[in-house]
């Protein structure tokens, strides 16, 4: 009984009266990657393990201790999924999608699992807005995607967040970085973690990302990747920095950002709060130039971030940023009597056609309770429907506000007049009308033109 009532610890459950707040941040995520001409993509929840351990690196902590994997009962090995990219690259491969020119220009929005210690901000699952690009190895990509990243935290309302960003160059400056953290490292083997101590024979860059506070301590003095820049990974770094600046785009070179992923070639970036406490990475990505050719395919320079959903909502929250209300209901009709309820249940039909929110009583109540409802819902308008109206044919419609009232036939006329009086009446249908009027006035000149 306990059980079955009770939500998997580390997951979290969005009720209707809060839903509100996610289609408002998602809404913006979709708009922005609209405009920067990336289109959505939607990829299965999971995918086999073999993928994230080549895809995310089988040295970082999501594949080490993060990963939900299981066999099915087919006697495969499946993981859910612990981030977006793999799953995104996977499907570029498999569809071929560079057939249909480059770049490859991808958004997504996905769920992610990883069997991490439940705190503020750190979920078991959670949500990631995400961006992919592949076939491009221009630093005017990197720079463009961090504005993108920057503009859908502006339009969210979001303060105070640093956009920190790094190169962590290529596999050539790599190789003469991991040997002088090597050398860096051994002085302090003792002191190192047992996942550590194997990551200083394999990767040593990713002790740089350890969450260990000792190791995380060590960090700090060790060598820096932007001293051992090869030339080209040099200028590149410096061409996003021009086209940020460009942009008026504001950041930090932080150079001990090396991400989690094993891909990561060049720019790596994170956008941090202090706002929200130890969590404070809101957005996070970077280019992985190695990544498709890791899992099998031609070399294709990609890049792309992944932005929690959650922690932007937290941010939000802590900053008391406003989210606009859903839009009520407009109508709310209480019926009483047999050919009343069929009068209603067929008016709302059409009301609801011209994408009018309109309820009726749906559980059986007396007059009185379905006004009383009515009132609870916030409905700005409502209509009572009984014999009496049924048999002149006509109703009044009261706003709930101001308490003024209208009287409207209830023929083939009760749509058109009921929108009319609900235009002439709401603030935000008033705006709506205004750019309506502009946008007709802008195309008149345009035509004009012609
Ligand atoms: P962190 O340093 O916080 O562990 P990460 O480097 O593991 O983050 P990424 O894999 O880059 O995170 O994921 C991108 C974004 O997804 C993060 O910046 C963060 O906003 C969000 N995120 C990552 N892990 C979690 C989690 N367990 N719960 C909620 N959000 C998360
Ligand atoms: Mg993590």
């Amino acid at each position: 009984m306990a059980l079955i009532t009770k939500k998997i610890k580390g997951t979290e459950d969005v009720l209707p009266k809060q839903s509100y707040r996610w289609q408002f941040v998602e809404e913006i995520m979709r708009e922005e990657a609209t405009s920067y001409g990336f289109r959505e993509m939607r990829t299965p929840v999971f995918e086999h393990t073999e993928l994230f351990a080549r895809g995310v690196g089988q040295t970082t902590d999501v594949v080490q201790k993060e990963m939900y994997t299981f066999e099915t009962k087919g006697g495969e090995s499946v993981t859910l999924r612990p981030e977006g990219t793999a799953g995104a690259a996977r499907a570029v491969l498999e569809h071929a999608l560079e057939n249909e020119g480059l770049p490859i220009k991808a958004s997504y929005f996905v769920s992610c699992y990883r069997y991490e210690k439940p705190q503020a901000g750190r979920l078991r699952e959670f949500h990631q807005f995400g961006i992919e690009e592949y076939g491009t190895q221009s630093p005017i990509a990197d720079a463009e995607l961090l504005c993108l990243a920057q503009s859908v935290l502006d339009r969210l309302g979001l303060e105070d967040i640093r956009l920190e960003i790094n190169s962590i160059g290529c596999p050539e400056c790599r190789a003469k970085y991991n040997e002088a953290l090597r050398e860096y490292y051994s002085q302090y083997k003792e002191q190192l973690c047992p996942t550590c101590l194997t990551r200083l024979e394999k990767n040593p860059m990713r002790l740089l990302d350890c969450k260990s506070p000792e190791d995380h301590k060590l960090a700090e003095g060790a060598p820096k990747i932007t001293d051992f820049l090869c030339e080209e990974c040099e200028t590149h770094f410096a061409e996003v920095r021009k086209y940020l600046d460009a942009a008026g785009v504001e950041y930090i070179v932080n150079p001990s950002i090396v991400r989690g992923l094993d891909y990561y070639t060049k720019t790596v970036f994170e956008f941090i709060t202090d706002s929200i406490g130890a969590q404070g990475a809101v957005c996070a990505g970077g280019r992985y130039d190695g990544l498709i050719e890791e899992l099998g395919g031609k070399h294709m320079p990609s890049l792309g971030f992944a932005m929690g959903i959650e922690r932007v909502l937290m941010v939000m929250d802590a900053q008391g940023v406003e989210i606009p209300q859903p839009e009520p209901c407009s109508l709310y009709i209480a019926a009483m009597g047999d050919g009343a309820k069929i009068k209603a249940f067929k008016l709302l039909k059409e009301v609801r056609e011209m994408g009018i929110n309109a309820e009726t009583d749906v559980v059986g109540r007396g007059l009185r309770a379905q006004m009383k409802y009515a009132d609870k819902i916030g409905a700005l308008y409502s209509m009572v429907i009984g014999d009496n109206e049924l048999a002149e044919n006509k109703a009044t419609v009261k706003n709930m506000d101001t308490g003024e009232q209208t009287e409207l036939a209830l023929d083939d006329s009760f749509v058109g007049e009921f929108s009319d009086l609900l235009l002439s009446n709401s603030e935000n249908i008033g705006d709506i009308k205004e750019i309506a009027g502009a946008l007709t006035d802008f195309l008149g000149q345009l035509t004009a033109k012609e």
